[in-house]
């Protein structure tokens, strides 16, 4: 799990589902070629990796993406403890879970995650496949809008909105404080960047602004198993301890573009 951020390697494009299924295991960089926008400083335009020499070339299985950090880079605050338990087991659980999904839908297989999402949104049919598609893509997001050398304000074109759209940072804080705080049961709270200003928004469940098309640009998971190990039944001390000393602005302003 102490795997550093990487970038796609052209070499990535040679697994196909075959080897997937064969149990060979997968580079971290198919994950970038499948899901761009994941990544804010990826230019990649497609959202599949084929084997380029293939006439045929088969979907590929989703893959976890790598930990942008080491699983104790976010310690004390959050502890490779739970960074075990929620990327080792819970985010992967959700990877594994949509490639057993997506065998009996080949149309949906066929798309990148985030198309997968927007597709599989709001049917009644296909909710297992969105939760766990939506899933896969919030914790990734999640992951990255976190940093060892987080917290505190951001600046320039970011600061500058948080001021015109909330009326200063510290309303912000509050905005955003109080969206995690309310989700009642599981869900997300989320920055949003909408028709010129920035919004807060909290989603329950597997929700996520990005299938109604919004760009994102932080989430914090407010599920219990995101900070329970941590800090038990204090949601809120969680909250403030991810404003004050994770929260990645850089990732944000990425984002933003
Ligand atoms: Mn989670």
């Amino acid at each position: 799990m102490h795997t550093p951020p990487s970038t796609p390697e052209p070499g990535a494009a040679a697994l196909d589902r075959r080897a997937v299924l064969a149990g060979a295991l997968a580079t971290t960089a198919v994950v970038a070629l499948r899901n761009p926008s994941l990544s804010a400083a990826s230019s990649l335009a497609s959202g599949r990796a084929v084997h380029p020499s293939d006439p045929n070339p088969e979907v590929m299985a989703h893959e976890l993406p790598p930990l942008p950090y080491a699983d104790n880079a976010l310690a004390p605050t959050i502890s490779a403890n739970t960074i075990g338990f929620h990327y080792g087991k819970h985010h992967k659980a959700y990877v594994d879970n949509l490639n057993a999904l997506l065998k009996d839908l080949p149309d949906l297989a066929a798309l990148s995650l985030e198309d997968v999402i927007k597709k599989s949104h709001g049917d009644a049919a296909k909710a297992g496949v969105f939760n766990n598609a939506a899933q896969v893509w919030n914790h990734t997001f999640y992951w990255k809008s976190m940093s060892p050398k987080g917290g505190g304000q951001p600046t320039g074109k970011l600061l500058d909105l948080i001021g015109t759209s909330f009326g200063g940072y510290d309303k912000f804080k509050e905005a955003f404080s109080t969206a995690g705080k309310t989700q009642f049961g599981s869900g997300w709270a989320w920055l949003v960047y909408e028709g010129g200003k920035l919004t807060v928004e909290k989603t329950p469940n597997a929700d996520t602004p990005m299938a109604r098309g919004k760009k994102c640009l932080l989430t914090m998971d407010v599920w219990e198993h995101a900070y329970y190990l941590d800090f038990q039944n204090r949601r809120p001390d969680y909250i403030t301890a991810f404003l004050d000393k994770l929260v990645n602005w850089e990732f944000a302003a990425a984002n933003l573009g």
